[in-house]
């Protein structure tokens, strides 16, 4: 039997600078490195992974630095922004704190929620809105803990068709909430990380690129549910992959028809599933199949220090 997803798994980014990537998510988010590893499918790229204290689901930040990648330009078909939540009484520490950094942020309000957008180093849109969360925050980072983010709120998706995408939406098991202007709100039945805004507006094309998210992956409990909904998108004639093992979860992908490369990943066994946790991150993890090679792959990743 499938069952709706409750939420947001995490959101995977394309950028350009390995070491300004850090220093932004760790230093000025103040969020948790909590993995350093490579691309599985490309073991000379660095994969850059950020949350809570254990990299919970609903709370991770990934990124794959490209030292040459082009810019990237937000368009259809993309998500569009990455929210993430944070207390409400603390936008005016956050606008601050941004602001103090040389960061342009921007206040609005929407669906009666403050929000504060700016951009990352490489132009990633960002976007930190005032809501409750369940999340406890990585209690040991530079930003006291009162005032610190507490995992993905949710993303902003310009699709290529709205129409098919709220199908996908649906079927996954975000229920339509409701509208305010061209944003409509889609809403998963978990505890964090539930939001995908459908912005209803015209666009140009996007160009994959920095800053640019790569896709949004959902959580699924189990691999047997992942089959199961390999074959419904197979079904629907959809592009999907075979489900593969990703070694802190196992996934799939699929292109929906609007464009968005949605990731279906399981919450186990987890960023923190094979590493101390008090060891998160600190040094390059490789999974087993890449470990005899680590003296080859360690020396030609970029630097991550400045
Ligand atoms: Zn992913």
């Amino acid at each position: 039997m499938l069952t709706d997803t409750p939420g947001i798994h995490h959101v995977s980014v394309i950028v350009r600078d390995a070491a300004a990537n850090v220093a932004f998510y760790t230093e000025t988010l103040g969020l948790r490195l909590v993995k350093r590893t490579v691309n599985f499918e490309d073991q000379f790229t660095r994969h850059l992974y950020y949350g809570d204290e254990h990299g919970s689901p609903g709370t991770v930040l990934t990124f794959f630095p490209y030292p040459e990648e082009v810019d990237g330009r937000v368009g259809r078909p993309q998500v569009a922004a990455t929210a993430l939540a944070v207390p409400p009484e603390s936008l005016d520490y956050w606008h601050d704190r941004l602001s103090a950094r040389g960061i342009d942020v921007e206040r609005t309000e929407r669906f009666g929620e403050a929000t504060l957008q700016f951009a990352d180093p490489d132009g990633t849109r960002l976007e930190l809105v005032g809501a409750s969360s369940p999340v406890e925050p990585w209690a040991d980072g530079p930003v006291p803990v009162e005032h610190a983010i507490r995992g993905i709120h949710g993303v902003s998706v310009l699709s290529a068709n709205p129409f098919q995408t709220a199908s996908v939406l649906d079927t996954l098991g975000f229920d339509l909430e409701r509208q305010e202007g061209d944003r409509v709100r889609y809403r998963a039945s978990g505890d964090r990380a539930t939001i995908v805004d459908l912005l209803d507006r015209e666009s140009a094309f996007g160009r994959e690129g920095a800053g640019s998210v790569h896709h949004v992956a959902v959580r699924v409990e189990t691999v047997d549910e992942l089959h199961e909904w390999r074959e419904l998108f197979a079904d629907r004639g959809y592009d999907v992959s075979r489900v593969k093992d990703r070694h802190f979860f196992h996934s799939l992908y699929v292109r929906e028809p609007g464009g968005i490369l949605i990731e279906l990943a399981t919450e186990s066994p987890g960023v923190d599933g094979v590493e101390p946790l008090d060891e998160l991150g600190e040094r390059l993890y490789l999974p087993p199949w890449l470990e005899e090679d680590r003296e080859m792959i360690e020396p030609q990743l970029p630097p991550l220090d400045r």
